[in-house]
């Protein structure tokens, strides 16, 4: 038999907002614990929230760059529960009147584009931080109390892990296009819950299970498949699927039961008396909709038209809004946008990835966005001019890369200084490829008796006598023709 998934996603992002949502204390991450904190974040009694216009700003406009519809009027409800990061005992947030509802968004996978809908996104709060230490137990940091959240539900129109990842990343390039969140799933400014079922293509969904807080794009794919293979095993097992919240553990690579789910009903829902409706009017949303940039999907179709890139490498380079903008920037000064785009999606992203690795591997972070690519953009576009002129070769170019990623600088007059320009000149190749063929006579020898391979060996030994500098193309054409005189 074969089972279907079914997946919806909940995703919660954290507004890049000055202050917190219903006070004036700083909304910004990494800070010393409880320093930012008030009354009103930390739910002393008879503390009043004040709303931040700012964040039904932002909240509208995600809404619209997800093609919702954005109500002009919503309301804030209480969610009570107890936790102890949540000193009010309920978080605020919106149920019964969300401010955006019914959008969506496309995605492209092998089997091609596919629309996913969104059901709902609602503005709330977060709630503080616990932290479990050794020494001192568990701890409580309250700054992330009270910052801003908008959760975005989608319709559980998701069939497999790489259509939730592809979800996942259009979600952060749209967000981070129209600058309202960050994004950054290491620092908890994205997370995803993955809610799943499995079933028989023609029968109704299965009962779902909630996995809760993935922080990264690997955890979210691992996770879905992990439980989508153990939910089959039940089944087919004769067990029953209980609705309720599964922790993924990264290190077993499995789910396991944290506490059977509760319904929207144990929550006791109802208007928060403190905060008056939110309203929005025409001149406020056409404020906020005039402000929406040229978004992702766009951006792509007009690469593929403009420059003439793949569909690959366009939805690659307008997956983030600071490589777009430096993309265009770059190719605006360049002789050829596909050999700038070739040079950022090969030799540029393996030295990101690189330093990424490295950096997980000490423990520290990498610099991320803009900060990651130290290169002005007119100097990668000269790098890529040398190299569509011929001017250096691929591997000298890559030496030059390393070099501007160290220390931005002119990678023409660098070139000049360290005397890297290609040696194209016939005579000065040939002349390299006899001294070769005289200092290596016992290859020459081989070569004559039949064994071509040698003719890679030799082709080596003259590349490195010119320094790594000899125009591979003509250099290995030269050496053909000596050896093809040699054995006449
Ligand atoms: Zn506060």
């Amino acid at each position: 038999m074969s089972w279907e998934m079914v997946i919806g996603l909940e995703t919660h992002v954290e507004l890049q907002t000055e202050s917190k949502v219903f006070c004036t204390c700083k909304a910004e991450f990494g800070a010393e614990p409880n320093t930012h904190v008030c009354p009103v974040c930390m739910g002393l009694p008879g503390a009043l929230p004040v709303f931040n216009e700012q964040v039904l700003h932002y909240a509208a406009k995600a809404g619209f760059a997800l093609n919702c519809c954005v109500h002009h009027r919503s309301v804030f409800d209480r969610k009570n529960y107890f936790y102890p990061d949540l000193p009010k005992a309920y978080q605020i947030s919106q149920f019964y009147r969300p401010l955006c509802e019914n959008g969506w968004l496309t995605v492209q996978t092998a089997a091609g584009e596919k629309k996913i809908g969104i059901t709902r996104i609602h503005i709330e709060e977060d709630a503080g931080k616990l932290l479990h230490d050794e020494q001192n137990g568990t701890l409580l940091d309250m700054n992330r109390c009270g910052v801003p959240l908008i959760e975005i539900v989608s319709e559980p129109d998701i069939r497999s892990a790489e259509e939730a990842v592809a979800y996942l990343r259009k979600v952060r390039a749209i967000l981070t296009y129209i600058g309202v969140s960050d994004c950054r799933m290491n620092e908890g400014s994205l997370r995803c819950d993955v809610n799943l079922s499995i079933h028989q293509p023609d029968e109704p969904f299965g009962v779902r299970t909630e996995m809760k807080n993935l922080n990264s794009f690997q955890s979210v794919e691992r996770a879905i498949k992990a439980e989508y293979e153990r939910q089959i095993a039940a089944i087919e097992t004769g067990e029953e699927i209980v609705q309720e919240t599964r922790r993924y553990d990264q290190k077993t690579g499995k789910t396991s039961s944290m506490r059977r789910k509760e319904n929207s009903a144990d929550y006791r829902y109802f208007p928060d008396p403190d905060l008056p409706e939110v309203r929005l009017t025409d001149e406020q949303m056409e404020e906020i909709k005039a402000e929406i940039p040229m978004l992702p999907d766009a951006r792509r179709e007009a690469y593929m038209n403009d420059y003439a890139l793949t569909a690959y490498a366009a939805e690659q380079l307008t997956s983030e809004r600071w490589l777009a903008d430096y993309f265009e920037e770059a190719a605006k000064h360049a002789k050829s946008a596909v050999s700038v785009a070739n040079l950022l999606q090969g030799e540029v992203f393996a030295i990101l990835s690189a330093k990424a690795t490295e950096a997980e591997k000490k423990g520290t972070t990498a610099p991320e966005g803009v900060d990651s690519l130290p290169i002005h953009p007119s100097h990668l576009a000269k790098l890529s001019d040398l190299l569509v002129d011929g001017r250096v070769n691929s591997s000298t170019g890559k030496r030059i890369l390393g070099v501007l990623f160290e220390g931005d600088c002119d990678p023409e007059a660098y070139a000049r200084q360290h005397a890297l320009f290609a040696v194209s000149d016939d005579s000065i190749l040939m002349e390299t490829v006899q001294q070769t063929l005289a200092q290596n006579p016992d290859m020459v020898e081989s070569f004559r008796k039949g064994k071509t391979t040698v003719e890679r060996a030799l082709m080596g030994k003259a590349m490195a006598a010119t320094k790594g500098k000899a125009d591979p193309e003509r250099l290995s054409k030269l050496l053909r023709k000596a050896l093809e005189e040699l054995t006449k």
